[in-house]
Formats: structure tokens, sequence, C-alpha cells
């Protein structure tokens, strides 16, 4: 089995700060971290490699610095990393994106799963995973809970607001992975040893534009259909009003009447 493990490094807060002139996020200053649900997905492959022996790649996209979730990876159990580089990929939005992630998956090729996150912390927008999916052609489980590998077969469960569904699928597929799939195992002492040494840096390789079979009309910021029109952190203007009484029967006349004078009931 062969598992490509989707990592988005993320600013380490859901305090963005967005510079008003230009409407990019300011990232200076914040440390970055491997995307929270990302881990789980890492997680839920890592216990298929313990399983079964499932061979395990970490790929990211973003700038050189995005090699340390591939080395984080790596120092959790992960054999190889794809870097996904280039700066004919800046600005692209999540169709391009997944555009090229898809390609890049295509090309490391007999793959089984790809696991993503359900969701960046920073984006937001919990797009990409689905759009890899399609883009490759593949079936998909968003918001996997549990996942078993039993008889050449995958048992998902996925979790909504409105049940539990659970589907068995049939590989090569893509799953995306919520908080509740599993609890992230840490490094290893000897797992960061080798992964931020010299033979952690030679098992990851480097995709640029030339490695990748991608349209250029798809890809950066020409390439993507999305035209964001402006970014800002909405003002928290709530006031808290504590209301006071002769026991509860008063309080929630009061209570009532303020309602009712902002037309609320
Ligand atoms: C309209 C628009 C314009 C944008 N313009 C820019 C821009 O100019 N410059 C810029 O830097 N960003 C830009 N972005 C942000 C960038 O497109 C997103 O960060 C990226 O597409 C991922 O989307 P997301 O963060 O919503 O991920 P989600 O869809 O929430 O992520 C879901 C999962 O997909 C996987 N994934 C997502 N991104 C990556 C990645 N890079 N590597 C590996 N796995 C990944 C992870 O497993 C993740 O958990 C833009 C976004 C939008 C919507």
């Amino acid at each position: 089995m062969r598992i490509i493990v989707c990592l988005k490094q993320v600013p380490d807060t859901n305090e963005v700060r967005i510079n008003q002139e230009t409407g990019t996020l300011i990232r200076d200053g914040v440390p970055s971290i491997m995307n929270p649900d990302d881990k789980n997905a890492l997680e839920a492959a890592l216990r298929f490699k313990d399983e079964f022996g499932a061979e395990l790649i970490a790929l990211s996209m973003g700038p050189p610095q995005a090699k340390d979730v591939l080395k984080e990876a790596m120092a959790m159990g992960a054999d190889e990393g794809v870097l996904i580089s280039d700066r004919a990929f800046g600005g692209s939005d999540t169709w391009a994106t997944a555009t090229i992630i898809a390609a890049a998956i295509e090309k490391i090729g007999n793959y089984d799963v790809v696991f993503c996150g359900r969701q960046a912390i920073d984006g937001d927008t919990a797009q990409v995973g689905p759009e890899i999916a399609e883009f490759l052609n593949i079936p998909q489980v968003t918001y996997v809970k549990n996942v078993k590998y039993e008889d050449d077969k995958l048992e998902v469960v996925r979790y909504t607001e409105y049940g539990e569904y659970v589907f068995e699928v049939a590989s090569p597929v893509l799953l995306t992975a919520i908080k509740e799939l599993n609890v992230p195992r840490y490094p290893t002492i000897k797992g960061i040893n080798e992964a931020y040494g010299d033979k952690g840096e030679e098992k990851i390789r480097v995709f640029c534009i030339g490695d990748l079979v991608v349209d250029s009309t798809q890809i950066g910021l020409k390439g993507s259909p999305t035209n964001v029109y402006r970014s800002f952190v909405p003002v928290k203007n709530k006031v808290s009003v504590i209301i006071d009484g002769n026991g509860s029967k008063d309080k929630a006349n009061t209570l009532i009447m303020k309602l009712s004078e902002l037309n609320l009931i």
C-alpha cells in the first residue's frame, strides 16, 4: 500500500493579521506549523504503515521553508518527502493549488490512498482535498473519523452533524481527516536525528514547474479563477449587558423587555 499525505505549512495562529494595503496575510513574526487536521491524516497513514507496512510519502506545496513540515513528518515516521515549489505557483487559489498538487501526485504515481486534512487553518476553505480528487478522477470521502483496512478493502466512517456514514471504498481513494480521527504521535529522538540531518535532506525531492505536466494557464495568480476583492478581520463590537433584578422572575421580565425592544422576539 502506498499512501501520499498532503501537508500544508500554516501560521501558528487563528488570529490572522492582514496587510490593509495589499490584502495579504502578515506572516512576519508568526511561527509556522503543520496544519492540525493534516497531522491527523499523517497519524492515520502512520498507523497503516505500522500495521501493514504501507509506504508513506509526505507532500507539501509552498516556499522552500515548507520543507520543515516534511522533515517533521519524516521524524514522525514518513518514508520520504516531496516539496512542490516554484515561483510560478505563487498566488494560486484553491483551484490552482489542487491542479498543481494533483499533477505532483500523478508524477509520484502508484498510490492507493491520498490523505488530506479536512481544512487548513489559514485559507480555511476545505476545498483543496475534494478538488484534488476531482482532478485525479478518483473517489473521495471527506470528514473521515475512522478508517480500517481489512481483506483488501477500506472501511471509512464519515462524520457529519446529522450522523455517521460508513462507506466501503475501493482504492485509489482520497480521504480528508478530521481531528476526531486520532491523537497524533510525537516524533521519536531517532526520527528527529535522521529527518533533520543529511539523511532527511536526501529523502526530500523538490518538484518545480518543469517536473510537472500542468497547463500553465491553470496555475499561479493568472490561472486562479477566484479574485479576492477585499480581506479583513471583522471588528468585534459585542457589548455585554448584565441584567439586575429581584429574583429570577424579575430578571426574566427585564430580559424579555430588552429583547422585544430590539425586535428579537
Ligand atoms: C481567492 C484566493 C486567492 C488566494 N491567493 C493567494 C495568494 O495570492 N497567495 C497565497 O499564498 N495564497 C493565496 N491563497 C491561499 C491559497 O490558495 C490557499 O492557501 C490554498 O489554495 C489552500 O487552500 P486552503 O488554505 O483553503 O486549504 P484547504 O482547502 O482548507 O485545505 C484542505 C487540505 O488540503 C491540503 N492542502 C491545502 N493546501 C496545501 C498545500 N499547499 N500543500 C499541501 N497540502 C495542502 C491539506 O491536506 C489541507 O488540510 C488564495 C486563496 C483564495 C481562496
